[in-house]
């Protein structure tokens, strides 16, 4: 019995085992100890073997989805979940999981509303907001403002915003779907305020400005501020895109709820899981009377967020430092120096990569014409396949025949983690 104990992994060496290493990137650290002892716990009670203790471990954790080391460079990468959510996100998450205080006052013992949490925390994050609505997606959003406010309708938008968002989805098409029509105004390089103007009558439902998240315009151009489009009379929608509730020095293009409520918008639209670094969630911040027109229709109850989303809604806006904010301005010499370190650490077991200068993106969430300096290390293209299909799956980027690794959305812990998966997703010779 004493020499089973003594078989029984540590817990400090089972911690760099990678697959466990990255889980406490992910899930924390505090959650795979816990995994960990319960595993050591049976180890030395005799029901499984102790070289079987790691797998134990592993099969403690979450299930699902697979832990995903993104070492792409592109900091809201819509095929790998977008944003991170922040520990304390994280946490919230795991306490909402039981009973909880949703829409029950622990004082009256009443019923209260929904998600107030996460509301109060973005209308003090946004103060130019009147009021806020939270629904499953920005798409979602989008949908419920067209449906309140132009049913049988029109909504003006520019033809240079009539954008497709990913996966064949397009915003003209949803907004169609809601019985609202489109009153398309412009050009697609130019539209101007008398382009508006002529459109607008009685039968308009709002002026929409979407975004252009993913694509830009350069050359001739020219648009309409949301200060210009609020002097014509009618209720201005903006879909900011990505999330942002106020400005980002970094990303001086991309618009933020409260300077565009600031600026005379009526609703903002918006994702919780791009720029805001959240959960999956639509975010409609604006007018008091438009947004209580809003949360009354039936649609916003088919529309409705589960109790987790807001809770880490709750929490990333109330602690706003979150993996894609650290990502996004990530100091550029640790890059480089963690660069250096993980290609020294190649290099002294015979593997010839090297550090180049690199540009890491935004992403899908937002900033399309912004350019990141980056570090990465450059490996043979053929690492790139066994890197993905290895335990924990590290994702590179493929450029001119060669992968990149680039670190700046590894969480630094994880660092250990991504050399041994290159070592072994490399063979010398
Ligand atoms: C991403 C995006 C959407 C869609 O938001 P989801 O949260 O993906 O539904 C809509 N409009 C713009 C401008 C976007 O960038």
């Amino acid at each position: 019995m004493g020499d089973v104990r003594r078989r029984v992994p540590r817990t400090d060496v089972l911690l760099v085992e990678p697959r466990l290493a990255a889980a406490v990137a992910v899930v924390g650290r505090e959650r795979v100890k816990q995994a960990i002892g319960r595993a050591q716990q049976r180890a030395r009670r005799g029901e499984i073997d102790p070289g079987a203790v790691v797998e134990a471990a592993v099969a403690e954790l979450p299930a699902g989805p697979r832990v995903v080391l993104n070492a792409t460079g592109v900091v809201v990468h819509t095929n790998l979940g977008r944003a991170p959510l922040s520990a304390a996100a994280v946490e919230a998450v795991v306490a909402a999981a039981g009973y909880t205080d949703v829409e029950f006052d622990l004082v009256t013992g009443g019923r209260a509303r929904r998600g107030r949490d996460a509301v109060e925390a973005l209308a003090a994050a946004v103060p130019a907001a009147g009021a806020v609505h939270v629904v499953n997606n920005g798409a979602a959003a989008l949908v419920l403002a067209a449906t309140v406010l132009a049913s049988g309708g029109e909504i003006v938008v520019s033809r240079g915003e009539l954008v497709e968002i990913g996966d064949g989805f397009r915003l003209p098409d949803l907004l169609v779907s809601t019985g609202a029509r489109l009153r398309e105004v412009g050009t697609t390089n130019r539209t101007t305020l008398a382009d508006y103007a002529a459109a607008v009558g009685a039968g308009t439902g709002f002026v929409l400005k979407v975004h252009p998240s993913n694509f830009v315009v350069s050359g001739f151009t020219g648009q309409v501020s949301v200060r210009e489009l609020a002097s014509l009379g009618v209720p201005v929608v903006v879909d900011i895109g990505s999330g942002l509730l106020a400005p980002d020095a970094l990303l001086p293009d991309e618009p933020d709820a409260a300077s565009v409520l600031a600026a005379g918008a009526t609703l903002v639209t918006a994702s919780g899981d791009k720029l805001l670094g959240g959960p999956q969630a639509g975010l409609l911040l604006g007018a008091v009377e438009v947004v209580q027109r809003l949360r009354r229709h039936p649609l916003a109850r088919a529309l409705r967020v589960d109790k987790l989303t807001l809770a880490a809604l709750a929490a990333t806006v109330g602690a706003p430092v979150t993996p894609v904010s650290a990502a996004l301005h990530a100091d550029v010499g640790v890059l480089r120096r963690r660069s250096q370190g993980l290609c020294a650490g190649l290099v002294a077991a015979g593997r010839p990569a090297e550090v180049v200068a690199s540009v890491a993106v935004v992403g899908g969430g937002g900033a399309p014409g912004v350019r990141l300096e980056s570090w990465a290390v450059s490996v043979p293209e053929q690492v790139a396949g066994p890197l993905r299909t290895g335990s924990p799956p590290v994702v590179g980027r493929v450029s001119r025949g060669r992968l990149l690794v680039d670190l700046r959305c590894v969480p630094v812990e994880a660092d250990r983690v991504v050399l041994d998966a290159v070592l072994r997703a490399w063979p010398v010779g």
